[in-house]
C-alpha cells in the first residue's frame, strides 16, 4: 500500500546567513520532496555562534534566495524541532552533511529526535564537493576581513554582509575576540 500524503520535509538551521552550501541542499531537497519548509532557528544551538542577522533578516534573505522554488517555504522555528515537524505535518527532517566531523553531533541529534518522534525520519544529503568547506561562520569571517565572497553566497547576501560590517559589527565583542585569537 502506498502512502498518498504529500511528502514534506523540514530543513532546520541557523542560516546566519544563507550560503550556497545551504541553497544546494534546499534545491536538492525541493526536488526530492513535495514540500520543503526551511526552519530558521532564532538562536543557534551553538553558543559560539552569536547571530549576526536577526531571525527576520535571516528569513528575508532565505526568501529572496529561494524565490524561484515554489514548493519551498521559509519560517522561523520556535520550540522543539520534532514538535514543529509534527505540527507542519512533515515526515522528514532534512540535514546537510559537510564532513565526517558533522556526523557525530548530527548522529546523536537524529537518534534523540527519533526517540522523541519515531514517526519522523532524518534524511542526510551529502554536500556537493565545491561547498564541502563552506559554513556561515567562515563566510562571516571572510566578509568581516573584506574578502571576496563570489560563488559562496548570493550577491545580495554578500551586500548585506558588507553593510552589516560597515555598520560596525566588527566592533562587537565577538569580532574583537576573533581578531585577537
Ligand atoms: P552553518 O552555520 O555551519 O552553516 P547551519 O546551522 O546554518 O550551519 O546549517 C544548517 C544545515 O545546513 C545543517 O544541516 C548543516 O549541516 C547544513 N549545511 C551547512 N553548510 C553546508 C554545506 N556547505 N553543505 C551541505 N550542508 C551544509
Amino acid at each position: 500500500m502506498t502512502d498518498s500524503r504529500p511528502r514534506r520535509a523540514v530543513y532546520p538551521g541557523s542560516f546566519d546567513p544563507v550560503t550556497c552550501g545551504h541553497l544546494d541542499i534546499i534545491r536538492r531537497g525541493a526536488a526530492l520532496f513535495d514540500g520543503l519548509v526551511v526552519a530558521v532557528s532564532p538562536v543557534s544551538s551553538n553558543p559560539e555562534k552569536a547571530p549576526l542577522f536577526n531571525g527576520v533578516e535571516r528569513v528575508a534573505l532565505l526568501q529572496a534566495a529561494t524565490r524561484d522554488l515554489p514548493n519551498v517555504e521559509i519560517e522561523e522555528l520556535h520550540g522543539l524541532l520534532v514538535q514543529y515537524a509534527l505540527d507542519r505535518q512533515a515526515q522528514v527532517i532534512l540535514k546537510g552533511l559537510r564532513a565526517v566531523s558533522d556526523l557525530e553531533f548530527e548522529y546523536a541529534m537524529a537518534l534523540m529526535n527519533r526517540r522523541l518522534a519515531p514517526q519522523i525520519d532524518t534524511v542526510f544529503l551529502m554536500t556537493s564537493d565545491e561547498y564541502s568547506y563552506l559554513s556561515s561562520s567562515l563566510v562571516k569571517e571572510v566578509a568581516r576581513l573584506g574578502g571576496a565572497l563570489d560563488g559562496l553566497v548570493p550577491e545580495f547576501v554578500a551586500e548585506a554582509l558588507k553593510r552589516r560590517f560597515q555598520e560596525g559589527a566588527e566592533a562587537s565583542p565577538d569580532a574583537q575576540v576573533a581578531e585577537r585569537s
